[in-house]
């Protein structure tokens, strides 16, 4: 028995080194788990994740912990257990907002923004935080704390995603709201800046328990959303699903004869419940019209191409799917899981129904090696396309990228030490408030649709995203030529030019 004890310990610890998927088969006993998991081993592996189990309805005896990019439940639920050694070489969370400061500082700098305006649009309008209970699956009550800062509403109602991920924090939120802003502003579309979210690990949560949350959370924001207010949209951990419960939950509040009017509460909704055809896809696909403006900008064919995508999600995923047809290669893949690489292609269909049946999670894909997180940076290829987190390119890991261009899919994916160090290295950057404006681009459509009771197809939504995306670049290039700066910075200033016009025209009441 001993022996036996020793040998899975062994074992662990090798899979943990490498990475490697442990799949193991249905537990019966919380003693069984034990003599799987010896406390030495959980400790390696999850440092942020330890606390109750709460998943089973015995949660009080249960001290399970999950290990971080794990599916870790305990022997009520589930049929396999997958851990992941936690990936070498991040960087603790730094402050988002400083972020934020410093490229708006710069910004206004070079273009000499009127400093009372500079005043008004350095802070956000509302910062509302909410704590709320919630009933779970077992009858026990948990707390949970939700966001919704809104930035700015000159151009328009406030937009912007909502986030259900563990690190989500009023600075976290903030940066996002105020990016927000800068983004319609740039696209040139009448919405403001907002973002929100709850500070959660949603794969602890069942999807009964997960429906509670979000509509409790929505009860709780109470008007301050609306369709003519502050319009939420999907964003890291929520889709269509939780869209069509906040809609449901926020029609329920509202009077039966004004029901109708208030569908456009929230976009990225089902397509039966005025969603928009290209929705679910919108980001990705800006970022693919994107590359192409720059490659038809730089001579650069993508034919025969190579890029590695950080994150395969929403974004990621969809970004890889719709590079397919212009030939270009997808080498290397990160997502929470780990990395993996092909040198001869992955097959970014193959990758997501692979990963459909893998939690998600992309890691031990068979047609591809799993590889380091410093590996992953210093991928050699044409393209890098971050689209998980932010603070992904920082003064530690952009040294180690070897691209011509960055295409930013995620939020903030660059500090502004990283910044500095691509702009010495001669590497492109397309930033992440234009190159990711799909996803809002198409959010606008999709609330001018349900505003106007109709529903267009899909090559009226693509051809009408491509327009925006390619005018948008248009105007930041030729503002980085007219300031002699890069392109983060020539973003900005079209952002912070538009929004001063309109702040001189309205004046400030009273
Ligand atoms: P998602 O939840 O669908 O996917 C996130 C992906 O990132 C997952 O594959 C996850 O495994 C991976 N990930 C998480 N932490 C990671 C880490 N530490 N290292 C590597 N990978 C990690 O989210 P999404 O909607 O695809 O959003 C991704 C990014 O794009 C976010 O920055 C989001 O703000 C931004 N964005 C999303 C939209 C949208 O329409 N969904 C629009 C604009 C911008």
């Amino acid at each position: 028995m001993a022996d036996t004890k020793k040998r899975r310990k062994t074992t662990l610890k090798q899979k943990e080194k490498t990475g490697e998927k442990i799949v193991i088969p249905k537990i019966r006993k919380e003693k069984e788990w034990k003599l799987l998991y010896t406390k030495k081993a959980v400790e390696k592996v999850t440092e942020e994740y330890k606390g109750l189990c709460v998943n089973c309805a015995k949660r009080e005896t249960c001290t399970i912990s999950k290990p971080e990019g794990g599916i870790w439940r305990c022997e009520e639920y589930v049929q396999e257990v997958t851990i992941m050694a936690k990936p070498e070489g991040r960087e603790k969370k730094p402050n988002l907002y400083q972020n934020v400061k410093k490229q708006f500082d710069k910004a206004t700098k070079i273009m000499g923004l009127d400093p009372d305006i500079c005043k008004i649009l350095s802070m956000t309008t509302n910062e509302i935080l909410v704590n709320f209970p919630v009933k779970m699956d077992n009858g026990r009550i948990e707390m949970f704390t939700g966001f919704r800062v809104q930035h700015n509403n000159v151009l328009g109602p406030y937009k912007g995603g909502l986030r259900f991920h563990p690190s989500v924090d009023l600075d976290e939120v903030r940066s996002l709201a105020t990016w927000m802003t800068w983004k319609s502003a740039i696209i040139d579309i009448p919405l403001g800046g907002a973002k929100g979210g709850i500070q959660i690990d949603p794969t602890n949560y069942t999807k009964t328990e997960m429906e509670r949350i979000t509509r409790r959370f929505t009860f709780a924001l109470g008007n301050n959303i609306g369709p003519d207010y502050d319009i939420p949209a999907p964003d890291v951990n929520t889709n269509a699903q939780i869209m069509a419960w906040i809609l449901d939950t926020y029609l329920s509040t509202l009077p039966p004869n004004q029901r109708q009017c208030g569908i456009a509460v929230v976009t990225g909704k089902p397509i039966g419940l005025g969603g928009s055809l290209g929705r679910d896809k919108a980001t990705g696909q800006g970022i693919v019209f994107s590359i192409e403006d720059w490659a038809r900008y730089k001579n650069f064919n993508l034919k025969g191409s190579t890029y590695f995508v950080q994150g395969f999600g929403n974004v990621g995923s969809w970004t890889a799917r719709l590079m397919k047809p212009h030939g270009a290669e997808l080498i290397a893949v990160e997502d929470i899981s780990g990395a993996i690489y092909n040198s001869k292609g992955i097959d970014p269909e193959e990758l997501v129904h692979y990963a459909a049946s893998h939690n998600s999670l992309v890691s031990g894909y068979p047609k591809a090696k799993s590889i380091d997180h410093e590996t992953f940076m210093k991928t050699n290829a044409d393209l890098f396309i971050p689209s998980a987190l932010e603070n992904q390119i920082t003064a530690k890991t952009a040294p180690l990228l070897n691209v011509k261009l960055v295409a930013e899919g995620a939020n903030g994916p660059t500090n502004p030490d990283g910044d500095a160090i691509l702009q010495s290295k001669g590497i492109d950057l397309i930033p992440d408030i234009l190159c990711n404006a799909g996803g809002v681009i198409v959010s606008y459509f999709e609330w001018l649709q349900n505003k106007r009771n109709e529903s267009w197809d899909l090559d009226e939504v693509d051809i009408k995203l491509h327009k925006k995306i390619v005018e948008a670049h248009r105007r930041v290039r030729d503002t980085a030529k007219k300031y002699k700066t890069d392109w983060r910075t020539a973003a900005y200033i079209v952002a912070l030019s538009r929004l001063e016009k309109v702040y001189k025209e309205r004046g400030i009441f009273p």
